[in-house]
């Protein structure tokens, strides 16, 4: 998981770029006459974000008597995100925000689509604000899919909110097989609360993400198979221990808790694997 900065505007920007695209005037007008909704429910919105509250807001379907959950459905959708809107160019700014466009909430697929955090469904007065609107790819998306947390225990990290430091959390047991086989987990840092701990926990189950590193590390192993026979067969398992070593430190210098980071750190740590895990890993035949 990885954090980013929010966005730089806020939803009374949206909503006004958004309605001067609309061409049917009453539904510009009665947008534009929500915005008092839309502003008070962005500021809960950020005060509940930064304490890790926001399953507390409230759910609603509507957000005036004339803009229900459907309509705003219709907005986003059709005004807002249509391609060639004026308000297109701040859907792509959000969508575009993460470096390598890699999708921060699995850091490892590329990002597809923009997701409200708090559905759209169920949230229409967050369906334009900026700070509920997550860049995120397809499968991730999927994932969450209309999810509402009910306890602060199972919400999903935040990118704009959630910011899990620089120790190591993301930790690998490598276990003795032929091919070795890499498990994924969760260490929590000693900075986080008990309630981060249980929401880390929970994003890494609900995005999958042990499956998915587990497969990526998989082929990684199977990409390295031969040059760690070559540093082993000259120079042996310290050989092979420090050449992990120097793999581990590139990759943590970029980020400290990428799947890489932590396979390499545990290959490292792993006395069967630099002694002979490492020649288990390509297939032989006779
Ligand atoms: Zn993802």
């Amino acid at each position: 998981m990885k954090s980013l900065n929010p966005p730089l505007f806020d939803v009374t920007h949206t909503v006004e770029v958004c309605a001067s695209g609309i061409t049917i005037p009453e539904r510009a007008q009665a947008l534009l006459e929500a915005l008092p909704v839309f502003r008070a429910t962005e500021a809960q919105y950020r005060e509940l974000g930064l304490t890790g509250q926001l399953f507390l807001l409230e759910e609603s379907d509507a957000v005036t008597p004339a803009v229900d959950v459907d309509l705003m459905g219709v907005i986003y959708k059709s005004h807002f995100a249509r391609k060639g809107s004026p308000s297109r160019a701040l859907y792509e700014q959000i969508r575009m925000a993460p470096e390598y466009g890699i999708c921060p909430l699995c850091g490892q697929r590329t990002v597809a689509t923009v997701d409200h955090y708090l559905p759209q469904t169920r949230y229409p007065k967050l369906n334009l604000t900026p700070a509920n609107l997550v860049p995120a790819c397809s499968d991730c998306n999927k994932q969450k899919l209309a999810s509402v947390p009910t306890r602060a225990e199972d919400q999903t990290l935040h990118p704009y909110f959630d910011n899990l430091g620089q120790d190591r959390w993301l930790v690998v047991e490598v276990q003795a097989s032929s091919p070795p086989t890499i498990i994924f987990g969760v260490r929590p840092a000693a900075e986080w609360s008990p309630v981060l701990a249980s929401r880390v926990h929970h994003h890494f189950r609900m995005m999958g993400l042990g499956g998915l590193y587990a497969a990526q590390a998989a082929s990684e192993l199977a990409d390295i198979s031969y040059s760690l026979e070559d540093v082993g067969g000259s120079a042996g398992a310290d050989g092979v221990r420090q050449h992990l070593h120097g793999q581990f430190r590139s990759r943590y210098a970029r980020d400290a808790n990428s799947w890489k980071t932590a396979l390499y750190e545990g290959l490292r740590d792993s006395d069967w694997f630099c002694t002979e895990g490492y020649r288990l890993i390509r297939i032989r035949r006779a």
